[in-house]
């Protein structure tokens, strides 16, 4: 196996996955940002409203260490979602313009 990034629908999306969130700021990363709880430490994180409520949340310092072990194993498997997807898209050709 080797280490890959997919995208994915969410309903796709197995309910045991992490989904890595951003710490807490002020102002958000997105406006509209939503707040979560970290499942391993309980620090406050957000991430984008169409995150499924099913999901594990964990913040990027707790998935730090866990990103890195699968990767040098060579069994990480990121996930973005289609809608993550074209967000992004859509914010890299607003900062082209
Ligand atoms: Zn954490």
């Amino acid at each position: 196996m080797s280490n890959t990034i997919i995208v994915k629908d969410i309903k796709d999306i197995p309910s045991d996955t992490l989904i890595v969130c951003a710490p807490w700021t002020s102002p958000l990363i997105m406006p509209d940002n939503v707040r979560a709880i970290c499942s391993h430490c309980g620090r406050v994180v957000q991430h984008r409203p169409h995150v499924a409520a099913k999901l594990v949340k964990i913040c990027t310092d707790c998935a730090a260490p866990l990103v890195l072990h699968d990767i040098a194993e060579g069994k990480c498997e990121m996930v973005v979602t289609r809608e993550s997807e074209r967000e992004l898209s859509d914010m890299i050709k607003k900062e082209r313009q």
